[in-house]
């Protein structure tokens, strides 16, 4: 079996030249946003695109190009783009306010979709996005345990304050970032996702919470041990410390109810955003009623945790939300979704195996990861290997390989809507299938 070889691939220059209007475009942004970009995730070489519009499964770029979208608002849109009845719903509150500045029904009902839907929600206090809800979740968690440790997993990513910023790519030893203050750092521990670890780390007692990805690091890139959650959630029980599972990208995805529920271990905490928010801004924490409620206004005089935000609850995002979660609550759009993504990674696998190249599609649910020089249980491959195979040499010629042929992957990844089609599926392994002819002939995988 061959390995990957570091080379240079005609696709890359040939898919420039066939986007002319997103490189000007991206000229033009450089002037104004570092790199030209809004995301971090969202560079992209030679340079990246421009989408002007967007519609169930495909999204159209700049140059006119029709492409199969596996970005899904990096995975909020398990319906796919403008999904009608979302649409009529942002349109019908859009008519009568866009923030009302006191409460609104639509977020009682939405609070009330979260308690219904996932296991561990007694209370849920919205957010403006990911990052904030697990900020807020672990400040929380800090308030109610009087305790100021925190323990986090290599490679999980939970958004990008102070307190998350640490060892999601490798070396894991190290903030992601420049800029996070040593007293901070201090309350941190990163590890591996090894039961013997956690109890050392709880031992001494001052862990305020274990927080993780609970489908694995990474959105499911480095899964984890088999009964790892339901030893998690015996080991932090018997330290008094919080079980914070961050479901931002799973929540609503692998269930109605989160990886909690396909999975049968409740956490206290949870962290949501994404699909919570039907594609618009928008997240949450939710939990248990006890702990939650040290954001509630009590005597005057006792400690509160504070949290204000002017977009929290968005009236727009609430319309979005409530439509989506409805649409979402019986499990249908879910196990669809997965059954198309189950289709392409046997797809994948089929065409890696008939190109003879070493290499395999993995992942859970609506999920698919590609991995190139490597193939086998993910769980024995090195979580370096796992987080590093599609962003190394390969990284611009498949992916530029592939929108040549019509389709957009997610970093080597794909999150899968419940509107991905038979049809799409047989687009993206056609274009699978003549990106990896393209590379093997231009010998950058042997
Ligand atoms: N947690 C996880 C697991 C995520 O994947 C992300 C974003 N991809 C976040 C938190 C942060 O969410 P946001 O981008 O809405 O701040």
């Amino acid at each position: 079996m061959a390995t990957a070889r570091t080379t240079t691939s005609s696709g890359v220059d040939e898919w420039a030249a066939a986007n002319p209007r997103s490189r000007a475009l991206h000229e033009e942004a450089q002037r104004v946003l570092p790199s030209g970009i809004t995301h971090d995730v969202r560079r992209f070489d030679p340079f990246p695109l421009t989408i002007v519009r967007a519609e169930g499964s495909r999204k159209w770029d700049a140059d006119g190009h029709e492409l199969v979208c596996y970005v899904m608002g990096h995975g909020s849109l398990l319906f796919g783009h403008s999904h009608p009845p979302v649409v009529e719903a942002i349109r019908e509150q859009a008519g009568l306010a866009f923030h009302p500045g006191g409460g609104h029904a639509l977020e009682r009902a939405w609070a009330e979709q979260v308690v219904s839907l996932v296991p561990c929600a007694e209370r849920v206090r919205f957010t403006s996005s990911g990052t904030e809800a697990t900020m807020l979740g672990l400040q929380i968690a800090r308030a109610a345990t009087g305790r100021h440790r925190v323990v986090k997993f290599q490679g999980h990513f939970h958004g990008w304050h102070d307190y998350v910023d640490f060892g999601v790519d490798p070396p894991w030893d190290r903030p992601s970032t420049p800029g996070i203050p040593p007293g901070v750092a201090a309350t941190v521990t990163v590890l591996p996702p090894d039961l013997a670890a956690v109890e050392e780390a709880l031992a001494p007692g001052d862990v305020a919470a274990v927080i993780l990805e609970p489908a694995g690091g990474a959105s499911g890139m480095i899964p984890l041990p088999p009964g790892f959650l339901a030893g998690l959630r015996e080991a932090t029980r018997a330290a008094g410390t919080l079980l914070f599972f961050d479901e931002v990208v799973t929540g609503f995805r692998w269930a109605p109810g989160g990886v909690q529920e396909h999975q049968g271990v409740t956490p206290d905490l949870t962290s949501l955003a994404k699909i919570l928010a039907g594609g618009l801004p928008g997240g949450a924490i939710c939990g248990r009623a006890d702990v939650i409620d040290v954001l509630a206004f009590r005597e005057p005089g006792a400690a509160k945790v504070s949290h204000p935000g002017t977009h929290n609850a968005h009236p727009l995002s609430a319309a979005a939300g409530t439509t989506t979660l409805r649409l979402a609550a019986d499990g249908h759009a879910q196990d669809r979704a997965s059954a198309t993504a189950a289709a392409l990674r046997d797809g994948f696998n089929e065409t890696f195996a008939r190109h003879g190249i070493e290499g395999m599609a993995y992942g859970e649910r609506t999920m698919f990861m590609l991995l190139f020089g490597v193939s086998g249980d993910p769980l024995q491959i090195d979580p370096v290997r796992l987080k590093g195979s599609t962003y190394g040499p390969l990284y611009s010629p498949l992916h530029c390989a592939m929108l040549l042929e019509g389709v957009q992957l997610f970093h080597g990844c794909g999150l899968v809507s419940a509107v991905h089609t038979d049809d799409d599926v047989e687009r993206t392994l056609t274009a699978f299938d003549r990106s990896l002819s393209r590379l093997q002939d231009e010998g950058m995988l042997g």
